[in-house]
């Protein structure tokens, strides 16, 4: 049987074998391929988020940023780390 020529779902390595639904070059990357899809958030070190802000808002926090010297990226990723340690306490 033709072994296939196929992308390592975890490392992006080309590797062959003879499974058309063969994902993992290996079974250490299966394995991590398989953690990572459970808990996605330990495994990538960043994630992005998205809000929105009424257009007076967002005016508001890029003028009063300015002042203590934050973007409202900054601001944004300050928030969100007081709600994740607010969840913890
Ligand atoms: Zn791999």
């Amino acid at each position: 049987m033709k072994k296939r020529e196929k992308y390592c779902r975890n490392c992006g390595e080309t590797f062959r074998s003879k499974r058309i639904d063969a994902k993992y070059c290996s079974v250490s990357c299966r394995g991590m391929g398989n953690r990572a899809r459970k808990k996605p958030e330990l495994y990538d070190g960043t994630m992005s988020v998205e809000f929105s802000l009424k257009p007076n808002e967002y005016l508001k926090l890029l003028k009063d940023g300015q002042i203590i010297g934050i973007t409202p990226e900054d601001y944004a990723q300050t928030i969100c780390k007081e709600f994740i340690n607010n969840l913890k306490n």
